[in-house]
Order: structure tokens, then C-alpha cells, then sequence
């Protein structure tokens, strides 16, 4: 796991039999990632905090269960005009960990370049989420509608050819 975003201490949970790989609570995600076989009564959790994101308007809020990863800056013409900014911060998430808690029906996307749709609230507009015809086991997520710490931090910048002046 590259991109923990929160560590807990070991915590002592005796599993109630060994089938338990993975415990999922309504409002964070535990992951046993290893038992320690301390006579079987320790496991170590990793605490993968739920990420909530929202648009302008609220209308649209979704929930990320899972690590982002590749977060950058984008300078490239179609991020500045889709943000309305100098560049984009974004990283990408799986899809199988991005869900729309509400505001499904305000997603409206745009296909900026063959292949790559732009989801924005129809509403506020603001970017939610973008879809890959050629990966649709990923999402490109811009992190300024997070509403919470991604966790990740841009390391690079890229199409720095395009930047706004
Ligand atoms: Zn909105
Ligand atoms: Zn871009």
C-alpha cells in the first residue's frame, strides 16, 4: 500500500474464526492487511479513512473506498478551461471504490477528447469525476472537490508546454 492515508495502532481483536479477511464499517473502511499470529489474538488494521467529495451545489456527493493514486497537476488547455483555473489537480481511483451517494441524476458529461468524458454537475458545474472508454476500471479524479484530505499530494506537473501564463 503506497498511499496510506491513516495508520492505526495494532488494535487486539480475537477473530471470531479465521475467515474473517476483511472487516467494512458503515463509516470507515477497516482492511486487515496481516494477522499476526500472536497466538491468533492480534491482528494489525489499517485504517483506510472513507474519502467525501461534493459538488458546488451539494446536489451531487459521492464516497471513495480506496487508495487514489498518480496525483499531478495537469496545465493542459482542456484542464484550465474545465476548471476554470490555471491547472488541474487530479489523481485517478477505481471505479469499483467511487460511489455516488447522491446527485446521480446531475452528472452530465462531456467528451472532451475522443474517448475521455468529463462528468461536471449540470447544476454548478463543477468537475466530478472523469470515465475512459479505454479504462473503465479507472476514474481521473479532480481532488478540488474533495472534501476531505486525499491523502495524496500532486508530484507532478504535466503538460507544462500549455501552462497559463
Ligand atoms: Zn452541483
Ligand atoms: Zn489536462
Amino acid at each position: 500500500m503506497s498511499a496510506k492515508r491513516a495508520e492505526a495502532a495494532p488494535r487486539v481483536a480475537p477473530p471470531s474464526h479465521l475467515s474473517i479477511r476483511t472487516l467494512q464499517g458503515p463509516l470507515l473502511g477497516f482492511q486487515i492487511v496481516e494477522p499476526i499470529y500472536a497466538g491468533m489474538l492480534e491482528w494489525r488494521v489499517t485504517e483506510v479513512a472513507m474519502l467525501h467529495g461534493s459538488c458546488l451545489c451539494r446536489g451531487i456527493r459521492y464516497e471513495i473506498d480506496g487508495e487514489l493514486a498518480d496525483a499531478l497537476n495537469c496545465h493542459c488547455s482542456m484542464c484550465r478551461k474545465a476548471h476554470g483555473a490555471a491547472f488541474r489537480s487530479r489523481a485517478r481511483v477505481r471505479a469499483a471504490d467511487f460511489r455516488l451517494v447522491s446527485g446521480q441524476e446531475l452528472m452530465t458529461f462531456y467528451e472532451s477528447s475522443p474517448g475521455t468524458h468529463r462528468g461536471f454537475c449540470c447544476v454548478c458545474g463543477s468537475p466530478i469525476v472523469s470515465k475512459f472508454d479505454a479504462h473503465p476500471s479507472v476514474l481521473g479524479l479532480p481532488l478540488g472537490a474533495l472534501d476531505d484530505d486525499p491523502g495524496v499530494r500532486p508530484q507532478i506537473h504535466v503538460y507544462v508546454a500549455s501552462k497559463a501564463p
